[in-house]
């Protein structure tokens, strides 16, 4: 019985963007402005989508969080997104303290939409910054300057928004030292209450994998990149709880996320989204929807169901649990995924034998040789 599944995220692909950014492998077109015939197409689709994606479960079912991402979900006219919430109202329950985040790109923001976005009930923002640096932000390709990023997170300071996450990117070709400390000193200084710091990697389908750039750091220097953002993070305070994500107070943890990372149940709608569902009789299914926005918009929009195995469950859940900085309880285990902990005692043995987990009566703990070898740790649940 895997009765923590009640409760489900939504996520709501927008894919447009203003221009392709160089390192991005999410999917995204060129956005068309004055198309706004183009945007209520899709966001009807969305609700099509929506419909037919319910109709896999046999009950209204509990959302928790619903995250606008993309693309960039904030160049969407904000009746549309109103629209599209209150529709969604109608078709699932909405917990009276559901986190509902959007995507903002610094470039398509105004004092105005903050508002109205608030209005309509979206209570977490997540900006992405990348660098305050505008050296770095041009090799990133992006189309904002330090100064459209500072007002950005201005405008919602202002607004007396408390609940905002800033993304900011390290590793950036040619990166010092020292321009990665600016970067972190900046952003702290904005007191956000949720930062996601990541690591610039090269992704196939990517502009940087086809033409790599120049100066891509070694991985020794990421490595003393790394170790000087994480002394950096704990000297001022802000607590790890999960491999990119740092927070000032553990209430700001990102609820949608952690879903994710705890393995729980999603539902995704647009183009490219993908839903896990665990079925009335336990079975969890994977959907991925179409990632072609024209046949999508002609109501096309499953691209494959797959039914997980076992062996995809149990590499599933450790890949996804092992992100987060707290210890495992046992029973989570079963609660999640629905297979009997003894069925993984042969490969928890392995890992504790290699040094990379503990254990006691209730919980799995990753060691800090587990932490350096991740992959080597996650290599065993394969
Ligand atoms: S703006 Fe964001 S989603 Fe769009 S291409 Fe750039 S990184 Fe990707």
């Amino acid at each position: 019985m895997i009765f923590l599944n009640k409760y489900y995220s939504l996520y709501i692909h927008i894919p447009w963007c203003l221009k392709k950014c160089p390192y991005c492998d999410f999917f995204s077109k060129n956005f068309i402005k004055k198309n706004k015939k183009l945007q209520f197409q899709y966001i009807n689709s969305l609700l099509l989508d929506l419909d037919q994606t319910l109709s896999f479960l046999k009950k209204k079912i509990y959302i928790k969080s619903i995250f606008f991402g993309g693309g960039t979900p904030s160049l969407i006219c904000t009746k549309y997104i109103s629209f599209l919430l209150k529709e969604i109202k109608k078709r699932v329950y909405i917990l009276e303290l559901a986190e509902i985040t959007i995507e903002i790109n610094p470039t398509s923001i105004s004092e105005k939409k903050i508002i109205d976005y608030i209005n309509i009930g979206i209570n977490r923002f997540s900006i992405g910054i990348q660098s305050f640096n505008n050296k770095n932000l041009k090799i990133l390709g992006r189309l904002h300057s330090s100064e459209i990023a500072i007002n950005a997170i201005n405008i919602l300071k202002k607004n007396n928004v408390r609940n905002f996450n800033l993304d900011i990117i390290y590793g950036i070709p040619g990166q010092s030292l020292n321009e990665s400390y600016q970067d972190l000193c900046k952003i702290i200084s904005f007191k956000p209450n949720h930062i996601s710091w990541y690591q610039l990697t090269i992704e196939k389908n990517t502009i940087f994998y086809k033409k790599k750039p120049r100066n891509l750091l070694s991985n020794d220097f990421l490595w003393k990149i790394f170790l000087q953002g994480k002394k950096f993070f704990s000297k001022n305070k802000y607590f790890q709880y999960e491999i990119s994500s740092f927070v000032k107070n553990n209430k700001y943890q990102c609820i949608h996320n952690l879903n994710y990372w705890y393995f729980g149940n999603y539902l995704g709608i647009g183009c490219s989204a993908h839903s896990k569902i665990t079925l009335s009789n336990n079975k969890i299914i994977r959907i991925t929807k179409n990632n072609n926005i024209k046949q999508y918009m002609n109501r096309n929009f499953i691209s494959s169901i797959r039914r997980l195995s076992h062996k995809d469950i149990i590499f599933e859940f450790f890949l996804n649990r092992f992100r987060l900085y707290k210890k495992i309880y046992k029973q989570e285990f079963f609660y999640f995924t629905g297979i009997k902990i003894i069925k993984i005692i042969p490969l928890i043995n392995k890992s504790i034998k290699s040094g990379y987990l503990k254990e006691d009566n209730n919980f799995w703990y990753i060691t800090n040789k587990g932490y350096l070898y991740l992959n080597d740790l996650l290599e065993i649940f394969i």
